[in-house]
C-alpha cells in the first residue's frame, strides 16, 4: 500500500512530528525559504507547530516564495459544467444520484454557446467538469466537448472593437472528470487536454467510504490511484486536491504531500497543480454539519504550508472563497483563480440558481475581479503558453526549479492582459491596465525580454493576438 493511503503511517508521522523543537522548525523554515521544498516529515512538523512567532515566519516565507517564483501574476480560468448526470452518491454534493431534480447535459450547440460567452468574458483557459455517468456522459461525449471548445472562436481577430467583440478562443482545456482507465486517459491526452484534475476528496479511507456510499467512486483505491493510470497513459500534468472539511485537515495535507512524493518517485514529476476547495453548503447534499470544517485561519495556514512544501506547484482557489479570503490566500501562495464562474450546467447561458453543485461566495463579474487584482498590484494573466510550447510534465518542472519560470510568466501575463484590455476592457479598465502594464514592463530585469515585451505590446495594440514566450 502506498504511504498516502496508509492511515497508520500518516498518524505515526503526525505523532512523531509533534515533538519537533522550535529550533528544528526554524531550520525547516530556512530550508523552505531556499525554495527546496519539504519532506513529508517536515510538513508534519509545520502542521504541529502552535508557536505564534514561528507561524508568522511561516507566512512570511510563503509570501516570499510566491513572489520569487510566480511574481505578481495570477492566472485566470473558468470552470465549465457540461453534465450533472451522476451515478455516485457523494453525501456532500448536490449532483449525487439520490437527489431528485431534472438533470441535463449540454448539446454541442449549447457547449458552443457557453464557450462563446466565456470567450467574451476574456477566458482562454477552461476546466471542463462533469459528473460520472457512463451512459449519459460517456468519454466520447467529453472528447466531443473538448473538440468543440477548441474549435469555437469569437470575433474577427485583433480589431479590438466592440463590434467584433474581441478575438476569443479557448487555448487550454483542463478536464475534471471521474477516475477512469488507462485507455480512456490516453484518449484524453490525444484530445489535447491540459491538466487532468481529480480531487481526492479525503485521503482518510474510513471517511472516504462513509462519504461515498455508492457508485464506482466508492472504490477508494480506484479513485486515489487514478493519477498513476493517467500518467501511465502519458498525461503529463495532473492536478490533485482535497475537499477540506471532510476529515482532519492536518491528515489531509500530509497525505496530499505523500501522494505528491509517490508520483515524483514513480513518474519523476508530482502534482502540476493543487486545488483548494473547502466544503460549503450544497442544495441536495445530505450532510448538514461539518465537524471537520476548516476555519479561515487554519485554511490560510495549510495553504502557506503547501506553498512551502511544493514551491513549484500551482495552487488554485475557486469562487467558493470570499473576496477577503481570496486576497489573503494569494499572499499565502495561491497562483490561479476562477472568476465570474457559475457551477451549473449551462449556467453561463442560463445563470439559473437551481441545483448548483456548491454555493458560490464571490459573485463579482470577471472584469470586477480583474480590476480588484490590479488594485492589489497583481497582474491578471490569461496565459496558456507552457502547454502550447510543450513545457509540460518534467520539462515544466525543470524550468520552474531553475527559477526561469518567472521570466516567461511575467511577460506572458502582461501581453495577455494587454490583449484582454484591447478586446474586452471598459475605458476605465483600459486606462488602469495600461498604467500597470507599462510600470511592470519597466520592471522586467532582463533587457532583451523587456524590449521584446514592449515590442509585442505595441503589436497587440496594432491588432496582433496570441503572442507569448
Ligand atoms: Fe457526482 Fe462528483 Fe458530485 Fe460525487 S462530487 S456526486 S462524483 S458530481
Ligand atoms: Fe502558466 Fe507557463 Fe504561462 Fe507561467 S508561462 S502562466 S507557468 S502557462
Amino acid at each position: 500500500m502506498p504511504n498516502y493511503q496508509d492511515e497508520g503511517y500518516i498518524n505515526k508521522l503526525l505523532k512523531e512530528a509533534e515533538g519537533a523543537s522550535p529550533g528544528e522548525i526554524s531550520c525547516i523554515l530556512d530550508k523552505a525559504a531556499r525554495f527546496e521544498g519539504l519532506t513529508p516529515f517536515e510538513v508534519a512538523a509545520l502542521l504541529s507547530t502552535n508557536s505564534r512567532e514561528l507561524r508568522a515566519r511561516l507566512f512570511e516565507v510563503a509570501f516570499s516564495i510566491k513572489k520569487h517564483i510566480y511574481g505578481d501574476r495570477i492566472v485566470m480560468f473558468a470552470p465549465l459544467y457540461v453534465s450533472d448526470y451522476c451515478v455516485n452518491g457523494c453525501l456532500y454534493c448536490g449532483f449525487r444520484c439520490g437527489h431528485d431534480y431534472k438533470r441535463r447535459r449540454l448539446t454541442m450547440d449549447e457547449v458552443r454557446r457557453e464557450a462563446e460567452l466565456l470567450e467574451r468574458m476574456g477566458h482562454k483557459r477552461l476546466a471542463v467538469e462533469a459528473g460520472e455517468d457512463p451512459e449519459n456522459c460517456p468519454l466520447s461525449y467529453i472528447l466531443e466537448v473538448i473538440k468543440t471548445l477548441y474549435e469555437t472562436k469569437t470575433g474577427s481577430g485583433g480589431r479590438g472593437d466592440s463590434q467584433s467583440g474581441g478575438y476569443g478562443e479557448i487555448r487550454r482545456v483542463n478536464v475534471n472528470i471521474a477516475a477512469t482507465t488507462v485507455d480512456e486517459y490516453r484518449q484524453l491526452k490525444d484530445a489535447g487536454i491540459g491538466t487532468y484534475i481529480l480531487f481526492q476528496e479525503t485521503y482518510h479511507q474510513p471517511t472516504y467510504e462513509k462519504m461515498h456510499p455508492s457508485g464506482p467512486k466508492s472504490d477508494y483505491r480506484w479513485h486515489t490511484e487514478a493519477f498513476d493510470r493517467a500518467m501511465e497513459a502519458g498525461v503529463e500534468d495532473v492536478g490533485g486536491g482535497v475537499l477540506f472539511g471532510l476529515y482532519d485537515w492536518r491528515y489531509e495535507v500530509l497525505a496530499l504531500m505523500l501522494h505528491n512524493e509517490h508520483l515524483e518517485q514513480k513518474f519523476g514529476v508530482g502534482f502540476h497543480t493543487i486545488s483548494l476547495p473547502r466544503i460549503r453548503h450544497a442544495e441536495g447534499a445530505t450532510l448538514g454539519k461539518w465537524r471537520n470544517a476548516v476555519t479561515d485561519s487554519d485554511f490560510l495556514l495549510l495553504t502557506a504550508i503547501l506553498r512551502l512544501a511544493v514551491p513549484y506547484t500551482g495552487m488554485i482557489i475557486s469562487t467558493r472563497e470570499t473576496k477577503e479570503m481570496r486576497k489573503d490566500l494569494i499572499r499565502c501562495g495561491v497562483s490561479q483563480m476562477s472568476g465570474g464562474s457559475t457551477v451549473e450546467v449551462g449556467g453561463y447561458s442560463l445563470r439559473e440558481r437551481k441545483a448548483a453543485q456548491f454555493s458560490v461566495q464571490d459573485e463579482r463579474t470577471p472584469q470586477e475581479i480583474l480590476l480588484w487584482l490590479m488594485d492589489e498590484d497583481l497582474i491578471p494573466s490569461f496565459c496558456t503558453a507552457c502547454y502550447r510550447k510543450g513545457r509540460t510534465g518534467d520539462r515544466f518542472m525543470s524550468l520552474a526549479k531553475s527559477g526561469q519560470i518567472k521570466n516567461v510568466c511575467l511577460p506572458n501575463a502582461l501581453m495577455t492582459l494587454a490583449e484582454y484590455a484591447r478586446d474586452y476592457g471598459s475605458p476605465a479598465f483600459k486606462e488602469k491596465s495600461a498604467k500597470l502594464i507599462s510600470r511592470k514592463t519597466d520592471g522586467i530585469p532582463d533587457e532583451n525580454i523587456r524590449a521584446e515585451v514592449r515590442g509585442n505590446i505595441e503589436r497587440i495594440s496594432g491588432g496582433a493576438s496570441d503572442l507569448y514566450l
